[in-house]
């Protein structure tokens, strides 16, 4: 689906839809280091956002997801009312494991000549051990071993706190325990929020195209399983989307029998008319830029020397925002991932549709 745009699109095009401030290619032939460097907005403050190592069918799309997920970061961090703004990186994963030191060597180098416009951390295909040889280039990198530790606990738990909101807004209890809950991708962030909602009683359907990882949560929770693709079509009450983004788009929508989607992956909407098309079906849609910001919420007890209780309460406060997005679109009149947009684009000074 991505490609399908990518297709029709000069990358200049691309480059001047996204609103960019910079979009960098860097390159060491040395190592076969190739990645690009997306800066949305430095509006708030300097640039935030983890490096991606992924497989790409081909540089100009990994370009576009750097933008579009560089962008999901400067909305995330403003309406999170964080300093920062929104960047990302994304390594063409043409290295061996045996390159990892160079490779980030070099990823270190590159940003480090940003002049802490940009400051880095783990995203997927990353680790923290990966940010410790940035590290050995640079002092903007963030999710180093031992520092805030890993952010998806926090992640999950601030999607628990939006599924709350959703379901109060919704069914006037905040209470899950008799809901079942359709969790996409059992990964880091999907296993933590099925242990938060086995605990909150509710019933889980699981999915992820890793058998064992699934198995690991059947194992915790008595989660039952379906395959990757029949996870839109499955009985439940909510659906929360854990792996990748695009997955709401015109192919899986007309499948959905769930009364609202809330989950950690960034961008789950293809297209803002895929979040129409959810609205249209009355299917109450939680902006993944709120619900997902519990990890740079803790990423703040790094980057802006917070304690821990300080960026749980913040977390929590995930509950409250949501249900404002909620009230602030009944008021406009539109669909909440449209409201979030705008306020999230007021907030950078961009340009906002009347
Ligand atoms: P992860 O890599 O740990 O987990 C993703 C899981 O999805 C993996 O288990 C993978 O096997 C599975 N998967 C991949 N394709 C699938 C498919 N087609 N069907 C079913 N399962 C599939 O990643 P994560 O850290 O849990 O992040 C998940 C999403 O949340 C990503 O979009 C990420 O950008 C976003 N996110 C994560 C954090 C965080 O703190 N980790 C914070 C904000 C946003």
């Amino acid at each position: 689906m991505i490609a399908d745009t990518v297709q029709t699109k000069s990358i200049c095009e691309l480059y001047a839809e996204a609103e960019h401030e910079r979009v960098v290619l860097w390159s060491d032939p040395n190592c076969g280091y190739r990645c690009v460097i997306a800066i949305h907005s430095t509006l708030l403050g300097p640039a935030v956002g983890g490096t991606r190592l992924w497989n790409y069918d081909c540089e100009k799309i990994a370009s576009l997801d750097a933008m579009r997920l560089s962008r999901a970061m400067s909305y995330k961090n403003a309406l999170a009312g964080l300093p920062f703004g929104g960047g990302k990186a994304v390594i063409f994963k043409t290295c061996s494991e045996a390159d990892r030191e160079q490779i980030f060597r070099a990823h270190g180098r590159f940003v480090n000549s940003l002049n802490g416009i940009f400051i880095t951390a783990e995203d997927i295909g990353t680790r923290p051990s990966d940010m410790e040889f940035v590290n050995k280039e640079t002092a903007w990198v963030a999710g180093l071993p031992g520092r805030s530790g890993d952010p998806s606990p926090m992640t999950a738990l601030g999607v628990f706190r939006a599924m709350q909101a959703c379901a109060t807004y919704r069914w006037d209890s905040s209470d899950l325990s008799d809901k079942t809950i359709a969790i996409q991708g059992c990964g880091s962030t999907g296993h933590n929020l099925a242990l938060k909602a086995h605990e909150a009683g509710a019933k889980l359907i699981v999915t992820d195209s890793d058998p064992n990882k699934m198995q690991s949560v059947i194992k915790e929770t008595g989660a039952s399983a379906v395959a990757p693709d029949e996870i839109y079509s499955v009985d439940a009450d909510i659906f929360a989307p854990c792996a990748f983004g695009g997955i709401l788009n015109e192919e899986t929508i007309p499948y959905l029998k769930v009364e609202m989607v809330v989950g950690s992956a960034n961008n789950q909407l293809l297209s803002d008319e895929d979040g129409d098309a959810l609205a249209a079906l009355g299917i109450l849609y939680a902006p993944d830029c709120i619900a997902n910001s519990g990890g740079i919420i803790n990423g703040c007890r790094e980057l802006l020397g917070w304690d821990k209780a300080t960026s749980k309460q913040k977390i929590d406060q995930i509950y409250d925002r949501t249900l404002e997005i909620f009230d602030l679109a009944t008021v406009e009149g539109l669909p909440p991932h449209r409201t979030g947009e705008r306020l999230a684009r007021r907030l950078l000074g961009h340009a906002v549709d009347n």
